[in-house]
């Protein structure tokens, strides 16, 4: 055999070994090797989240795992609470993946409830944002879903935990988390773009200028009015890149902060990150660290943790490193990583 031979056929085993411990694989068409996990598959289904076209993503991951005699388990949640129960009932079972249809807070929750276990996640995004589904290269399309099933890569990510709570994406203190708050007041179901205008509108309008105090690893790197958030991914909602430097799998915390005391600096604040230039404005600054502390004495200041309404001020957050496995698609030739899914939104106005 020879080294390029080699290559191709330890490749794909070297990635699923793990653990269950086992694995099975066969020749199947143009894949070389087809490998799936012996076990069961859990799908953890939140039927608040997504569309018909995401119901239909199920059906097909489930139909193809059917058709090659997997056995499977599919359970709906009844809420994020029951979603981490049924992720740790997955766990009891030693399921040999945890599928999970839903939003950004739904994965947080089951990985949460997962935080430690070898047990790898495949996420079907569903939600609104899928902040954390984009970042990885998931795109929700039936091509992906199945690359990460033939020959996806097991990628560990870190956690934040927040007062005790974990978020797997990106944590915001201020004026997004009032946004995150007012729309959770009337949500009761699945939310689209439209339905953030009005909150941010009321928002802008009636949000005051808490006064933050942000301390990063010990050292104090705020102390004056701002918005601020704490991040594992390079993009927030629809795209904005807030933290362009990050890395969900480097043991770091990125932190974006942007000083403000007018309306109109929070709105140029918006355009500059929408253009890329955040960095050209000495009133917005980065820095990594393990932990941060955020506290504000004065005001009632919202927390939201992956577009969820989080815990209250003061904030104590810390990082945990490589806590959760994740499924991704197959990187490409020369790259470690798949890179995020670009244009994400555009793409599914476009293809639904
Ligand atoms: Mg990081």
């Amino acid at each position: 055999m020879d080294e390029h031979s080699s290559k191709r056929l330890q490749t794909p085993i070297l990635l699923y070994i793990g653990s269950s411990g086992r694995s099975a694989f066969s020749v199947v068409g143009r894949h070389f090797l087809l490998v799936l996990r012996t076990g069961t598959y859990w799908f953890i289904v939140n039927p608040k989240s997504g569309s018909s076209a995401d119901v239909e993503s199920v059906r097909f991951i489930r139909d193809y795992l059917r058709q090659r005699h997997q056995p499977m388990r599919l359970k709906l949640t009844r809420s994020l609470a029951h979603a981490g129960e049924l992720a740790q009932e997955a766990i009891g079972a030693g399921a040999a993946a945890v599928v999970v249809s839903g939003g950004d807070g739904t994965v947080r929750t089951v990985a949460e409830a997962m935080a430690g276990s070898a047990i790898p996640i495949l996420i079907l995004p569903a939600g609104t944002e899928n902040l954390l589904a984009q970042e990885l290269g998931i795109d929700g399309s039936r091509k992906t879903s199945l690359k990460m099933l033939e020959n996806g890569t097991v990628r560990k990510l870190d956690l934040g935990r927040a007062n005790e709570r974990y978020f797997m994406a990106i944590a915001g203190v201020g004026f997004d988390a009032q946004v995150v708050r007012r729309i959770n007041q009337f949500r009761s179901g699945h939310i689209t773009h439209s339905d953030y205008i009005w909150p941010i509108c009321r928002t802008f309008w009636e949000y005051g200028f808490p006064h933050l105090r942000v301390e990063a690893d010990g050292e104090l790197i705020c102390d004056e009015p701002s918005l601020v958030f704490v991040g594992n991914i390079t993009r927030y909602a629809v795209g904005l890149p807030i933290h362009p430097y990050a890395d969900c799998s480097d043991g770091l915390l990125d932190i974006t902060i942007y000083r403000y005391r007018r309306r109109r600096e929070l709105l140029l604040h918006s355009l500059r990150t929408v253009l890329h230039q955040a960095d050209r404005s000495r009133q917005v600054s980065r820095h990594t660290c393990k932990e941060v502390t955020i506290s504000c004495p004065e005001a009632d200041v919202p927390v939201q943790l992956d577009g969820d309404p989080g815990p209250t001020l003061p904030l104590s957050i810390q990082i945990v490193p490589a806590a959760a496995r994740v499924l991704t698609p197959p990187p490409p030739p020369g790259r470690a990583y798949h890179p995020p899914v670009r244009f994400y939104h555009l793409r599914h106005c476009l293809c639904g």
